[in-house]
């Protein structure tokens, strides 16, 4: 399929180094353009170059001559020159996932494949337990564990494949058709990169088109739904929901505790299966529940049995920091989820806690935090802002959480976390939680979302240990 082919890989990194050597070794022409040519990119190109794969440095811009095909890095812009240049020439261009599905082999393993703006990753690894419960061999796939090309290249054989899919890796794998796949929720993100909401969800929504067996969508949000109405799927696939109420037909929910299915049963009209206790969930805040929701149906869509659902969940453990305890100290419970990097996660991090001291802020990515602020209000004992766009988060406190007492902390240095904890113990009483969930990116203060939590735990360590 590529043997013999020029084919233009499109940005170095994590996934362009490995499909450039992956359609090298399969023998194309291989060359990779980059925009940048920092110390970076300029070690990956001499890997790439002593392997015989022309690189060119710093552009990324113009098509090479002879171009029959272009790979590219899936966060690349659909408006790029390159793009462009490709599609008035007829180029096809295949992202990292488009290369992987077409790269698969004949009894290649299939995908239950999962998207949405929030719970991706701790869905699909969910997802996995179960089938690894239920004797499956399988792998929690995407930007997680281990890549897509390897999953479908590699030595390692599989009888089903639990994939995370980004809205960018959507946009750019037009013929993937999974097994089934899930839309976890959809609220405003990377907008700038799509152009639109709608262009956003229309990319979330490739993941339903062509699905065998089931569409699972959120019951309680309406724009998932529609995506599934308006896929092309194969004759006889269920749109299956989730919800945290009472199932209807075709659901999955929750009645009394029980995490309950009436959708893969015999006559869903009159039954209902019980999978789990709520309890088995790890954390059981709301919208991990819908998680587990979710996995739980892509589970059963593969036939998966109630008790492997169970003790799936059961031997799962979120990735740090994704509402981790960190520790009590004085009775006040310190919870780290750095990874609530945008508004929507934000909010279903303090739907989970009743009395709350929140430290926020960070970069807004052009974010508006009236309606969380205003949903939240009631559960806040008091907040720490920290980071550049903190003002915003201010603003909007003064107007929906005017009695809600606010710490502006106007510092940056590697001190500011231990500063923004003791400020949050201060306004802390015996049972509340203080909930680092800060709804913004961490780039201005630190490396990645990861630091930013681990700053948070080493500060929680120091306080409980008198600092
Ligand atoms: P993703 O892979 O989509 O970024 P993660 O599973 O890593 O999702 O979770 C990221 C953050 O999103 C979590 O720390 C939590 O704050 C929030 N989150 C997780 N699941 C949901 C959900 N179903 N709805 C809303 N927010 C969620």
């Amino acid at each position: 399929m590529v043997k013999g082919k020029h084919i233009t890989v499109a940005g170095l990194g994590v996934s362009g180094v490995p499909a450039a050597k992956v359609l090298h070794g399969l023998g194309a022409h291989v060359t990779v353009v980059n925009d940048g040519a920092d110390e970076r990119a300029r070690a990956q190109a001499a890997e790439l170059e002593a392997l015989g794969i022309t690189v060119r440095l710093g552009d990324g811009a113009t098509l090479p001559e002879g171009t029959e095909l272009i790979v590219t890095a899936p966060g690349w812009k659909p408006d790029k020159p390159l793009f462009t240049a490709a599609r008035e020439a007829g180029v096809e261009i295949w992202g990292d996932v488009e290369l992987a599905w077409r790269l698969r082999g004949p009894d290649a393993a299939p995908w239950l494949a999962v998207t949405g703006t929030n719970g991706k990753t701790t869905t699909v690894q969910m997802l996995a337990s179960m089938l690894r419960a239920a004797g499956l061999r399988t792998a929690a796939v995407g930007n997680i564990g281990v890549s897509l090309l390897d999953a479908v290249l590699g030595e390692e054989r599989y009888d089903v494949l639990a994939v995370e899919l980004s809205s960018y890796q959507l946009h750019w794998a037009p013929s993937l058709r999974a097994h089934s796949a899930a839309v976890l929720n959809l609220a405003p993100d990377h907008l700038d990169w799509h152009g639109s909401m709608e262009a956003y969800a229309a990319d979330k929504g490739r993941i339903y088109e062509g699905n065998r067996v089931a569409c699972v969508y959120n019951a309680a949000d309406k724009a998932t739904e529609d995506l599934v109405r308006e896929a092309d799927v194969e004759e006889g696939c269920r749109a299956i929901g989730f919800t945290l109420g009472t199932p209807a037909p075709s659901q999955l929910g929750v009645v009394d505790g029980i995490l309950v299915d009436r959708a893969f049963v015999e006559d869903r009209h009159q039954n209902a299966q019980e999978l789990a206790e709520v309890s088995d969930v790890n954390p059981p805040a709301p919208h991990n529940i819908a998680n587990a929701l979710a996995a739980a149906a892509l589970a059963r869509a593969f036939g998966v049995p109630p008790t492997a659902v169970r003790d799936g969940l059961r031997a799962f453990t979120p990735d740090a920091h994704r509402i981790a305890h960190v520790a009590d100290v004085d009775g006040v419970a310190y919870v780290n989820d750095s990874k609530a990097t945008n508004t929507h996660a934000a909010e279903a991090s303090l739907a989970a806690y009743d009395s709350i001291v929140w430290i926020a802020g960070g970069l807004a990515k052009g974010a508006t935090f009236d309606e969380l602020v205003a949903k939240s209000a009631k559960r806040l004992r008091g907040v720490v802002l920290i980071g550049a766009d903190r003002a915003l988060i201010r603003d909007a406190l003064a107007r929906h959480a005017p009695e809600v007492p606010v710490v502006d902390l106007d510092r940056t240095d590697t001190g500011a976390m231990l500063a923004a904890v003791r400020e949050a113990r201060r306004l802390a009483v015996t049972g509340d939680t203080v909930l680092l969930a800060p709804a913004c990116a961490s780039m201005d203060m630190f490396a990645n979302y990861n630091k930013r939590g681990d700053a948070f735990t080493e500060a929680v360590r120091e306080l409980g240990a008198g600092a």
